[in-house]
């Protein structure tokens, strides 16, 4: 494990807990500089899932008890999409005990889809988030336990069936790992991305956003997650620059209800095109309204983009995973990774068969595996026998 990295998100993670106690009483603006980055945590939700998106940044446990959650158990599934629910609906299934730990519902590949027509068995047209929720109620309708957590670091160097995932408020310490994260990952792409990525851009909100106390930030885009993150931003930020290329749905709840914080600005109809700054890292953005010849200057300390890329999600690993050239996740037939008890399904292993039912099927076989390695069993085992 990297101690050095764990210690500082460590200590990031206590600076958002405590912030969270003092936010209404500090000025201060100087402490603002992430050094989480592309580590993401958040978690925002300790009990099972409830069918419905939560968008409320915190929970009510106190510090100590969200700073000493630790859960034991057979099965850490990290992504909560096709690939890694249909995992845990059959881990459940066999009585293995299962955690699911997932960013946000609304962040992954089914869930910005607006309908899947392709998945067979089900209405042709049903939309991705409502299969999506489907999938999920299943798994824990079965037993999995759900949570809503960024994890930002895994830990599998250590002993055979012991696997380390670090999120801010909770550390699980599972026998077998999955990694189902997905492909939206991207590659920096604003001008002044690449340049200031931990010196005020960042990814996460959760992580970085106690950083920015009465200082003003932007927020770049219109996803559930972005939205979330952005009103999580309101309780530390003097004023939250929303930018969003293109209007929002009046009748979305979460837009109106970030919308409804009196440090909110939204810029409709506005691309950022230039992320600004100097030695001490972001000092404002440049944006162009659709309606305006100009660009405008915003000065800001912070920047959270919430743009979707191409690229599986892998940047919470730290150790010796093995990856393709392609920077996918490498499995074999039984989606067994290098590492034994490590599994890798659904779009981060990079094949050009990005389906929901591709993924679905991953999360079969990697449960089915997981099931023959803990039961120390020599072959695989069906819930039927055909005589
Ligand atoms: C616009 C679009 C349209 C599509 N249309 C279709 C279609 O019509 N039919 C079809 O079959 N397929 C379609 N696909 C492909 C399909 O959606 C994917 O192949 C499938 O969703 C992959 O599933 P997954 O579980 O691997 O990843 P995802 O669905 O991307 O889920 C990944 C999960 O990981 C979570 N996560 C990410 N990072 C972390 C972290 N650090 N900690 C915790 N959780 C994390 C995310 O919150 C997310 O829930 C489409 C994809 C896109 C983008």
């Amino acid at each position: 494990m990297n101690f050095q990295l764990f210690l500082t998100c460590l200590a990031v993670q206590t600076l958002v807990h405590v912030s969270d106690a003092f936010v209404h009483h500090s000025s201060t603006s100087s402490a603002r500089r992430s050094s989480t980055t592309a580590f993401a945590p958040k978690s925002d939700q300790p009990s099972s899932y409830n069918g419905k998106l939560n968008t409320s940044s915190r929970s009510s446990k106190s510090f100590t008890e969200l700073m000493m959650e630790v859960i034991d158990c057979d099965v850490a599934i990290i992504g909560g999409g096709p690939a890694g629910c249909t995992c845990a609906l059959y881990t459940s299934r066999a009585n293995l005990s299962t955690v699911i730990l997932d960013k946000n519902p609304g962040a992954g590949a089914l869930a910005i889809t607006s309908v899947i027509a392709n998945y067979p068995g089900v209405d042709a047209t049903i939309s991705g988030p409502d299969l999506l929720d489907n999938m999920r109620q299943q798994a824990v309708d079965y037993g999995t336990d759900y949570r809503q957590a960024q994890v930002f670091m895994v830990d599998f160097d250590g002993e055979k069936d012991s696997k380390t995932i670090y999120t801010p408020d909770l550390t699980i310490n599972a026998k077998t790992l999955v990694l189902a994260t997905g492909a939206l990952g991207r590659k920096p792409t604003f001008k002044g991305e690449a340049e200031y990525l931990g010196k005020g851009v960042s990814y996460c909100a959760t992580c970085d956003g106690a950083f920015y106390q009465q200082s003003p930030v932007a927020v770049v885009g219109t996803t559930p997650e972005a939205m979330g993150e952005a009103e999580f931003l309101t309780k530390f930020a003097s004023t939250v620059h929303w930018i969003t290329r293109s209007p929002i749905d009046p009748n979305d709840e979460n837009a109106q209800q970030l919308l409804s914080h009196d440090n909110v600005k939204h810029w409709v109809n506005t691309r950022m095109t230039v992320i600004e700054g100097d030695a001490s890292g972001v000092t404002g953005i440049k944006i162009k309204q659709k309606t305006e010849e100009e660009e405008e200057h915003l000065e800001t300390e912070g920047v959270f983009i919430y743009d979707a890329g191409s690229k599986p999600i892998t940047d919470y690993i730290t150790s010796q995973l093995k990856f393709q050239d392609d920077g996918g996740v490498e499995v074999d037939d039984e989606m067994a990774t290098n590492i034994p008890g490590v599994y890798g399904i659904g779009d981060i292993r990079n094949t050009p068969f990005k389906q929901v039912v591709v993924a679905a099927s991953d999360g079969c076989i990697a449960a089915m595996s997981i099931d023959k390695y803990l039961k120390g069993r020599k072959s695989i085992k069906v819930d039927w026998i055909h005589k």
